[in-house]
């Protein structure tokens, strides 16, 4: 059986790593897509791949998250193909690191606009959309960064545990109105984002000291997470952080 059969999902940062694997998910479980990000042709590839849906062709849409006009137009165009929005996987991010001590004011807010401006604006959007159907399920991907602290990355730990934030306050105000609002928050997950570190052999081999589950997750285990917590399996669930990052955070 198909979690999502027959229903129409977001999904911004869709060209890549753990939002593309979403996408796939979604369709596998019988959703049609619009895959959201600010490279349009990853994200046509993505779509072009994707399995066909019975609703109708899925979308490849380019917008910056961090703009709100382009994330207006964006919306526009999907309800326009769609014609109803049931679920928005908000998973557009960046991460700096260094020094906290000498990030920049322009780092710092561009982390910002991305990673948590951004989910706002699109929840903003897709909220009006499910809240006039008097349905919907959001989910926005924190970090295992966003519920314990990581080195030399602090406006991406600020960023993602504002997105903490951002979650509860919408799924307390939206929930009366049919809207669920959940976070999942992914361990360490073998992506373009994270790829360099996988050169480290030694650094591999150590990771089994901090993830009970032994090793790194793939991007379809946050993919599966965000499918459950669009389904009507979750109907009950809103205003939670799922970790997904193999104990990682359990420590
Ligand atoms: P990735 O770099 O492979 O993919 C990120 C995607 O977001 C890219 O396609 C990029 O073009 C898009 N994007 C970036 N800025 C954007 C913007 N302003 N507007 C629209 N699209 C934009 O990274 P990933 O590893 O797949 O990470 C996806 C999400 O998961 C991020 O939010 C990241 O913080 C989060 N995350 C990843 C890990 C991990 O270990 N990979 C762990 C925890 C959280």
């Amino acid at each position: 059986i198909m979690l999502l059969a027959g229903r129409t999902c977001v999904v911004t940062g869709g060209a890549s790593g753990i939002g593309a694997a979403t996408a796939r998910v979604l369709v596998r479980e019988g959703a049609r897509v619009a895959v959201l990000d600010r490279r349009a042709d990853d994200a046509r590839a993505v779509v072009e791949a994707l399995a066909p849906a019975d609703g109708g062709p899925h979308l490849a849409l380019e917008a910056d998250v961090a703009d709100p006009a382009a994330v207006r137009r964006a919306f526009t165009a999907v309800l326009e193909a769609f014609g109803r929005l049931d679920g928005l996987v908000s998973c557009a991010g960046i991460r700096i690191t260094g020094d906290p001590l000498e990030v920049t004011p322009e780092d710092w807010h561009h982390v910002m606009d991305v990673n948590l401006s951004g989910a706002f604006y699109c929840a903003q959007h897709a909220g009006r959309a499910m809240v006039a159907q008097g349905s919907g399920s959001i989910v926005n991907i924190s970090s295992a960064a966003g519920l314990v602290a990581v080195d030399r990355r602090v406006a991406y730990n600020a960023s993602k545990a504002g997105l903490l934030g951002l979650t509860r306050g919408l799924a307390r105000d939206l929930g009366g109105r049919g809207v669920r609002v959940n976070a999942v928050c992914p361990g360490l997950i073998r992506t373009p984002l994270t790829e360099p570190y996988f050169e480290d052999e030694a650094w591999v081999a150590a990771l089994s000291d901090v993830i009970p589950s032994g090793s790194a997750g793939e991007p379809e285990h946050i993919g599966d997470a965000c499918a459950f917590l669009l389904s009507d399996l979750a109907a009950y669930i809103t205003g939670i952080a799922l970790p997904v990052d193999g104990g990682f955070t359990a420590y």
